[in-house]
């Protein structure tokens, strides 16, 4: 009896203590706390908006940022740690966008607001709770862009059709599979030549998984076996056609007047060098900073429970869209930080 009796009052003790610190949700000034899981942090990209998302933070929240090493099971985890701990909003940037479907469930069933970013969830699964939201940049907008740069080319440029057929021999190395940046910027780049009447062939399509590394792997064996009929490379990331160039390089290319278009999209740092080095043809702002701040700015709306639209542009409810923007040679100076 004695015992059970002292088990209640620490219990009590325990909830007034939780009541007067706010909760799991409170930081240590009173701030809200909020949960970030980046799919990887080893991604270059996601580097920059992960910088962007904490330096909008500073001074007004406290961040949670984990690393879900591009495993859903480890973010699985982690969401269920951010909303054990009930923190007071969760920013998820999802390994596999079908799984925002259970985070979903999950968020709802602890009422904790979710914003995704990046990877897009499905329509069904946004329009499960209206305390998600989505930010990021419409893809069809960078692949269109990508195409209009490699059109603006093959136009300004009597020997783009290397071989004089009439077509120009392509070659796509695309993003990871299912991502909605990858396949909607491998079908809008090519759609955009097409629709302007540039007949086009494809040699060969592959993905090199948004990554460097895999990209040169990719296209040493491409350039063993197409050679000298490729005339146009695109690429779903800088990072990838970085790769593509350094492969190209070590074949030989840009220098002595050896030439071959390359196309990325995201306008990394190393990609605006390239453009100034002249081995990048064009790239795409894939406006980090823009979505990183767009991504604190809801999730912080949610956290303190004020309306996210009166601090992002939300369209339809639940969506942030953050524009996409050319770089080329005449203007990449523009984009350099
Ligand atoms: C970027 C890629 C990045 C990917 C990660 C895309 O929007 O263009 O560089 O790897 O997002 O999800
Ligand atoms: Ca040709």
């Amino acid at each position: 009896m004695k015992k059970s009796l002292g088990v209640l009052l620490l219990a009590v003790l325990a909830v007034s203590f939780m009541a007067c610190t706010g909760g799991g949700g409170g930081g240590a000034s009173g701030t809200p706390t909020i949960g970030v899981a980046i799919y990887k942090f080893d991604d270059t990209f996601m580097s920059y908006t992960r910088n962007a998302i904490q330096s909008n933070a500073q001074g007004k929240a406290t961040l949670e940022v984990v690393d879900s090493q591009n495993a859903q099971p480890t973010q699985n985890d982690q969401v269920d740690a951010f909303l054990s701990k009930k923190l007071s909003a969760i920013a998820i940037n999802p390994v596999d966008r079908t799984a925002a479907s259970t985070i979903i469930d999950k968020s709802k069933a602890a009422n904790v607001p979710v914003v995704f970013f990046n990877r897009e969830p499905l329509p069904e699964d946004m329009s499960k709770w209206d305390k998600v939201y989505y930010v990021g940049a419409k893809a069809e907008e960078s692949g269109s862009m990508q195409g209009e740069i490699a059109y603006d080319y093959i136009q300004a440029t009597p020997g783009a059709d290397k071989n004089g057929d009439g077509k120009i021999q392509y070659l796509m190395l695309k993003g990871e599979p299912g991502h909605q940046d990858a396949e909607l910027r491998t079908q809008f780049s090519i759609k955009y030549l097409t629709d302007k009447g540039i007949q086009v062939e494809l040699l060969a399509e592959d993905t090199a998984m948004w990554d460097r590394p895999q990209a040169v792997t990719k296209m040493d064996a491409w350039i063993a076996r197409f050679g000298d009929s490729i005339e146009m490379v695109f690429c779903n990331n800088d990072d990838m056609a970085l790769g593509v160039i350094e492969s190209l390089r070590n074949a030989g290319y840009f220098q002595g007047g050896k030439y071959l278009p390359v196309l990325g999209v995201d306008a990394t740092t190393p990609a605006l060098q390239a453009l100034a080095e002249g081995t990048l043809l064009g790239t795409v702002l894939n406006d980090a900073d823009g979505q990183g701040k767009a991504t604190f700015d809801v999730a912080f709306a949610l956290a303190t429970g004020a309306d996210p639209a009166s601090s992002a542009d939300v369209t339809n409810g639940k969506y942030v869209w953050v524009p996409y923007q050319k770089v080329t040679r005449d203007n990449y100076t523009q984009f350099q930080k």
